[in-house]
């Protein structure tokens, strides 16, 4: 197997992203290094996301694609990995003829195995298996500046639109330990930003340690200068979740907090377990918290029998928070989930029109919360150099805004001090202070 080159497309959220961080480090254990170009590649996966139907036809349909090079190269392994995967099972290999292997996420470790046994016999690998964290693997790390460190895999929430709870299995939460040395080797591979991750990250729970305080013990990591984490629920976001955040300066002072929908009858039929009245009770308390803070969240418009009063409370609720910034969807079935079963009876001309509505609202709300900035001094841990002109730096605030700085020549993976002079649609322009 020595010498053979891996090269893995992404697709979803960052939990596949780091999947993806995991199966390349397995497969290097192997001896299957990560192939910089496809063109390299001796197996190529697709890491598929079902989350939504879009996601969910570009990942196969960009498989299906993949397997035309195979009658250039022989030998070629093709395979589909991921959410889609665990989905659908066998059912890819009837639909998409040269696809030599299908692997949920819960089968990883499996791989070696599986490539070295390989005979021309299509694999299908998608036991779910409730005690699999992997966290005993090293990520092959893709990012440059932030760290993604899963703390958690599953999700029990089973909100009736998610795939989620069905093809990644049961809530299960790896221990502090495990943890605390994956972010260690992170800090001293020269990485300052953690992003703990997990489908809902703060009912994380091992034994008797909870989110808080893991937050604090990852906190007191030397070298951790940033800590975010994605994506929590909102039934779970709990005073002394916003205490640790408030009084750990590492910690971002940014929450993503998903509403998905502005009315409490929708939410109902979402199984979301929070009112309107609740979730806006809970942005006062994290305002209270952390008035500097950023809110950010996801927004599902057309959810089943959602009518225009139902659409105007989630406009609403808009408006009363005013988000930092939005992922905005329009709702669309997912086979197995509770949602698929309810008549999807939103015309879709009438889901565009109220995706339109949603997006110009929040581009409004963005403008207004990115003006406030301006002015201000931010810390920015630079991430990339700049798109358009040479000298130019991109970075994010500790609200999880991008900065263009133009005019430095800073090093990616540097903090340093910039006044916002300007905002721009999502953008803050920003001038060097110090570098810090
Ligand atoms: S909390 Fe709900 S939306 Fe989020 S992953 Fe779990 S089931 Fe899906």
């Amino acid at each position: 197997m020595a010498g053979r080159k891996v090269y893995i497309e992404t697709y979803g959220c960052q939990m596949n992203e780091y999947d993806t961080e995991l199966v390349y480090g397995i497969l290097k254990e192997h001896g299957i290094s990560k192939a910089d170009r496809l063109e390299e590649a001796d197996i190529i996966l697709v890491n598929s996301c079902s989350v939504r139907e879009g996601a969910d036809n570009r990942a196969i349909s960009r498989a299906s694609q993949l397997t035309h090079l195979k009658r250039k190269r022989s030998g070629l392994v093709i395979g589909i990995i991921g959410c889609v995967a665990q989905r659908d099972k066998g059912k890819l290999l009837e639909k998409y003829r040269g696809i030599d292997l299908v692997l949920g996420p819960d089968s990883y470790r499996k791989l070696p195995e599986i490539l070295k046994n390989m005979n021309g016999s299509p694999v299908v690998k998608t036991e779910a298996k409730r005690s699999e964290l992997y966290d005993d693997i090293t990520p092959f790390r893709q990012t440059s500046v932030s760290a993604y460190v899963s703390i958690m895999r599953g999700c029990d929430k089973f909100c009736s639109f998610c795939i989620v709870p069905y093809v990644r299995g049961r809530e299960r939460s790896r221990s502090p330990q495990s943890v605390i040395e994956e972010v260690r080797k992170a800090v001293d591979s020269g990485y300052r930003e953690i992003v703990l991750l997990g489908q809902n990250v703060n009912s994380y729970r091992y034994e008797r340690v909870d989110f808080p305080q893991l937050l604090l013990m990852v906190s007191d990591i030397e070298g951790v200068e940033r800590i975010r984490f994605t994506s929590p629920h909102p039934q779970d976001v709990d005073e002394r979740l916003l205490e640790v955040m408030k009084e750990r300066d590492n910690v971002c002072k940014h929450i993503h907090l998903p509403l998905q929908s502005g009315s409490t009858r929708i939410l109902k039929l979402m199984n979301r377990n929070y009112t309107r009245e609740e979730y806006l009770e809970l942005v006062e308390k994290i305002k209270e918290y952390m008035p500097e803070g950023a809110i950010t969240t996801d927004i599902i418009v057309g959810f089943p029998s959602e009518r225009e009063e139902d659409f105007l409370d989630t406009v609403d609720v808009m408006d009363r928070v005013r988000f930092d910034s939005a992922f905005m969807f329009k709702y669309s079935p997912r086979p197995g989930t509770k949602a698929a079963k309810m008549e999807d009876d939103v015309p879709e001309t009438e889901k565009d029109r109220r995706l339109r509505v949603v997006i110009e609202k929040q581009k409004e709300h963005t403008l207004y919360r990115n003006k406030q900035l301006v002015g201000k001094i931010e810390k920015i841990l630079i991430e990339s150099k700049g798109k358009k002109e040479e000298h130019e730096v991109r970075g994010r605030t500790d609200t999880n805004k991008l900065v263009v700085v133009k005019g430095i020549d800073c090093k990616v993976g540097e903090f340093v001090q910039v006044k916002i002079v300007d905002a721009a649609g999502v953008t803050l322009f920003g001038e060097l202070i110090e570098t810090s």
